[in-house]
């Protein structure tokens, strides 16, 4: 089945076929600024699983140093999706329309965290990232 999403405004809509992998929370600090949040909520898709289903002229981007970039819509700033080299790498969870399944959610670099920020329990944490396979 698949999954749709949509920005807060609703101009960008996405339909998502393929499995959510490795959804992760990251609470260091970077992540809080790109994803305006206590933490990032994202998951990687295949590029060719996420297809635009309205509002793709809408698309703004931002690239950051290492080469890792954010979609956001140019209307309403809800941030929709990750990049790497132009390609689409993940999803931010936040804009999904559904309840998706996601197995081994990880909370990762909770060291890092935002005195503010309550972590919850009963997750999976990791001091910083998720070795070997660190992905943010
Ligand atoms: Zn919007
Ligand atoms: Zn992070």
């Amino acid at each position: 089945m698949a999954l749709t999403g949509e920005c807060f405004c609703g101009e960008v809509k996405y339909e998502i076929t393929g499995p959510l992998v490795d959804p992760v929370s990251c609470h260091c600090s970077r992540c809080r600024k790109a994803f305006s949040s206590q933490a990032s909520n994202y998951a990687r898709v295949e590029s060719g699983n996420l297809k635009w289903i309205a509002g793709e002229e809408k698309l703004t981007s931002y690239v950051g140093k290492h080469g890792f970039g954010l979609v956001f819509c140019s209307t309403c700033g809800s941030t929709l999706c990750g990049t790497i080299d132009q390609s689409i790498h993940g999803v931010v969870l936040g804009c999904l329309n559904e309840e998706p399944e996601l197995e081994e959610f990880h909370h990762i670099f909770v060291d890092s965290k935002a005195s503010w920020e309550v972590l919850p329990t009963g997750v999976t944490k990791f001091s910083e990232g998720r070795q070997p396979t660190d992905r943010r």
